[in-house]
């Protein structure tokens, strides 16, 4: 693209230099035949000849020096002349400068953006990822010429610019003449005066509440973007994560992730953008930073969190106001028995929700469990995702279970908890045909991803509050060793410990509960 205009301006260059040539020459002329007397012919001719021969060596001199000086680039070989440039220009975003690099040649033809902001953090983000795409395109250049030049474009939108917030999205396309050009994001929301970016705890003060809400909407929308698109559903549960969100931009009071291809899904999906306008989560998005980035206005009276919540029956079991029911899944297994001595040292009471399939080998911990005051809840049989089953599958799954712990334990699970809470209205009405009620949670200590048991105590005392049911996996030694952790710290908050029947004083059969409030 540029060299033509290089070749021109070399022309013009050379053109001029001629001129000059010319306009010297007749100066000398004009000078002899109006300022010199007649009679002074013979001398005024070797003078003539003097002066030709001066003018004529400085046109030689300049054009020599012109040589010298574009000799560089003339004597590189024509396959690998790349002619790079740089240049600044305001962007049309307040505060933000954009820096320009061009490169064109037989091999590739590339364009980026980058944007410079004041704050030399957010400049080397998003410079080192622009960087990053840019150096995986410059090795995937061919070695001599192409028969195409392979094209790059990386530029930058900017959505939410205020004194203290910037969000920024990164669109990088590549055509290297593969199978599918690229086309990917990078996107944040910065903090203009640490040049930190916020992630999803950052906005919602690590309320895995709220961030549960929210991930369920992505998911409701990337749902509808597949169907409309008449694509095959997705296993959105393992693609779309807490951390597949972490980064966003805020875009017209909406929480916006503007994906590109293979973000989370393959390629053959497409661009995936996601876009949540804050009203439709205005219960969700109370904590200050959120309301502040999404416009919400402080409420007159702060909105339930939960609708329609079963409330608490008096009779329940909580003389000290404070309560907190731990819960334990998937067992049980080679630590529950370990983790049944803790609760029995700390005189602490706990629930179980546990698989059919391992009650048979396990049927000496059920009966120590249910005789120790805990409670035991059902969690199906083989650890399916009850939404993805039929009435029939899903009937099997959860009665096949109770009949297991009532062989054990003599007594029927009165709840059940869906693998993954993962529920429908079909789940829902075999769990109340069943005559069970659904037991989800409000704090998700995440036990299973972090096998740490500092990190997991941590989850749990941090998201405590009275009602709150904190879940957890006794499969994990990792979480049977925390478990102590929890229980000290939390008594030190005067909380006590109850199995989930008790914090509700009754469960409804077909009611599903999360906490209580
Ligand atoms: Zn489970």
């Amino acid at each position: 693209m540029k060299k033509p205009k290089d070749n021109k301006s070399t022309k013009r260059a050379l053109s001029k230099t001629k001129q000059t040539n010319g306009k010297i020459i007749r100066r000398r002329n004009s000078q002899k035949t109006t300022g010199q007397p007649e009679t002074k012919r013979a001398p005024s001719l070797a003078k003539q000849l003097f002066l030709i021969i001066i003018a004529t060596s400085l046109v030689i001199t300049a054009f020599v020096s012109w040589m010298i000086l574009t000799k560089p680039e003339r004597s590189l070989p024509v396959t690998d002349k790349t002619d790079e440039k740089h240049y600044f220009s305001d962007s049309k975003y307040k505060g933000i400068r954009s820096k320009f690099v061009t490169r064109s040649s037989k091999k590739e033809a590339t364009s980026l953006e980058y944007p410079v902001t004041d704050n030399n953090k957010i400049n080397k983000i998003t410079s080192s990822i622009i960087d990053r795409y840019d150096n995986d395109f410059k090795h995937l250049l061919p070695g001599g010429s192409g028969i195409k030049p392979m094209t790059q474009t990386i530029s930058y939108q900017v959505s939410y610019n205020t004194s203290d917030y910037l969000s920024i999205a990164i669109y990088i396309k590549q055509d290297t003449h593969g199978a599918h050009p690229l086309s990917a994001t990078s996107f944040w929301t910065f903090d203009k005066n640490t040049g930190a970016a916020i992630s999803l705890d950052d906005l919602l003060e690590g309320d895995e509440n709220d961030i549960k809400a929210l991930l369920d909407a992505a998911k409701k929308s990337v749902k509808k973007t597949l169907e409309d698109r008449k694509k095959p559903e997705a296993n959105l549960e393992e693609y779309l994560t807490k951390s597949t969100l972490n980064n966003f931009t805020i875009s017209n009071n909406s929480i916006t992730w503007p994906f590109g291809q293979q973000a989370f899904l393959p390629s053959s999906y497409g661009e995936i953008g996601i876009n949540l306008p804050a009203k439709d989560l205005a219960t969700n998005l109370q904590h200050p930073l959120a309301r502040k980035l999404l416009n919400i206005p402080e409420p007159k009276k702060m909105p339930p969190t939960k609708p329609a919540l079963p409330q608490a029956n008096p009779s329940a079991n909580c003389p000290s106001g404070r309560c907190v029911a731990l819960t334990f899944d998937d067992g049980p297994g080679p630590h529950t028995e370990r983790l049944l001595d803790i609760l029995r040292q700390h005189n602490v009471k706990a629930s179980f929700f546990v698989l059919g399939s391992k009650s048979s080998s396990g049927t000496h911990i059920l009966r120590r469990t249910a005789s120790e005051g805990h409670y035991i809840g059902n969690h199906s049989w083989s650890h399916a995702n009850l939404s993805k089953l039929e009435a029939g599958s899903i009937h099997k799954e959860l009665s096949q279970t109770s009949e297991a712990i009532y062989k054990a334990t003599g007594k029927r699970p009165s709840s059940m908890r869906p693998p993954y809470g993962a529920s429908n209205h079909i789940v829902a009405s075999e769990m109340k045909k069943l005559e069970m009620s659904s037991i989800m949670w409000s704090v998700d200590t995440r036990d299973w991803a972090d096998r740490n048991s500092i990190i997991v105590c941590n989850r749990a005392v941090a998201g405590a509050s009275p009602g709150a049911i904190i879940l957890m996996h006794d499969i994990h030694s990792t979480s049977v060793d925390a478990t102590p952790c929890i229980i000290d710290a939390l008594k030190k908050q005067g909380y006590s410990f109850v199995t989930v029947e008790q914090l509700f004083g009754k469960l409804v059969p077909g009611e599903t509960y999360h906490s209580n409030p």
